[in-house]
């Protein structure tokens, strides 16, 4: 019988967990809720009674199990085994990896969450296959995952691919990390509801106003969206601010480490080809060697099992030789 992998991904209101195969497909899932807040060991409890019931589902015992891997929003050190920081889960210096194995006593891998739903998608999703890639997931804020030859890369440190903390304007707008003008203040979801209601005093005529009811707190990132493909002319140029921001974080990227792909994920890539054409229209004009190839940019495939299937595969990683 073949090894299985079990696959865990924290968020902020829900903890996924899956068993996962060697080539990535999810053989059996289930959730259970975060409830952030409560003290760590009873979360890491129900994380571990979980998988437990999902690898029963499965078919596996935990004798077939080749390892645990875990997706966090936050940074990991991967000798340890601890979480060094988890703002949405409060958590500091956790000591995820020992808590975890009494309940599952396996070698447990733990790393970024857009580390792993990046690492997901060059395993069975859209950058299947190539050299390099860097994910961006494009959601409350801005995170990134890079995969070189086949393998995650989270830095020497464990905390790089923080791509949305690259500070784009120094008295820019303030961002959660303390910083100003962090990338993820111009490319999230975020930023788009912010640039959507601080038009709301001055545009009391356009669409978007009509859309939320002139109610700045209804504004969300697809209502907007929306608005600018019913050609809505003050949610247009807001879009269009975002491509024009978008595109200087895809060259950024490109200027330092050149990817052979560049995937955008998270919610606002949900609006597809709207903003995928868009990009790919407008990056040409950033870019230092307009004459030679690039980057191609695509949007995620693998949508929330990425989360899962990334984390699972850490221990395929951290074990195969290159
Ligand atoms: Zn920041």
């Amino acid at each position: 019988m073949n090894m299985v992998y079990i696959g865990i991904d924290v968020g902020g209101t829900s903890i996924k967990i899956g068993v996962v195969d060697e080539k990535g497909c999810i053989l059996a899932q289930d959730a259970t809720d975060t409830k952030v807040g409560r003290p760590f060991a009873d979360i890491i409890h129900d994380m571990g009674t979980c998988a437990l019931k999902v690898l029963a589902q499965s078919g596996y015992t935990l004798a077939d199990v080749h390892s645990v891997g875990v997706g966090v929003p936050g940074i990991a050190n991967q000798d340890t085994g601890n979480v060094l920081f988890c703002t949405n889960l409060h958590w500091q210096n956790v000591p995820l990896r020992a808590a975890l194995q009494k309940y599952l006593a396996k070698p447990v891998w733990i790393d970024n969450d857009a580390t792993v739903a990046g690492y997901a998608e060059s395993i069975c999703g859209v950058s299947e296959g190539t050299h390099s890639s860097v994910f961006m997931t494009l959601g409350t804020g801005v995170g990134g995952g890079i995969v070189i030859n086949g393998k995650p890369w989270s830095g020497f440190h464990g905390v790089g691919s923080e791509i949305g903390h690259i500070p784009m304007d120094i008295d820019g707008v303030p961002c959660t990390c303390g910083n100003r003008g962090c990338l993820e203040r111009y490319c999230s979801a975020t930023a788009i509801i912010r640039m959507g209601r601080e038009s709301l005093p001055t545009h009391p005529e356009s669409g978007l106003y009509a859309a939320c009811g002139g109610d700045a707190s209804a504004i969300n990132a697809k209502m907007v969206f929306d608005c600018a493909k019913n050609g809505d002319a003050v949610s247009l140029e807001i879009f269009h601010r975002y491509v024009k921001y978008m595109c200087l974080a895809i060259d950024t990227i490109i200027c330092f480490l050149d990817p052979e792909i560049i995937i955008l994920g998270g919610g606002v890539s949900k609006a597809g080809s709207f903003l995928l054409d868009a990009i790919r229209a407008e990056l040409p004009r950033y870019l230092l060697l307009k004459e030679l190839p690039y980057a191609r940019i695509e949007i995620a495939r693998l949508g929330a099992d990425a989360g899962i299937i990334g984390a699972a595969m850490l221990g395929r990683a951290n074990t195969e030789e290159a």
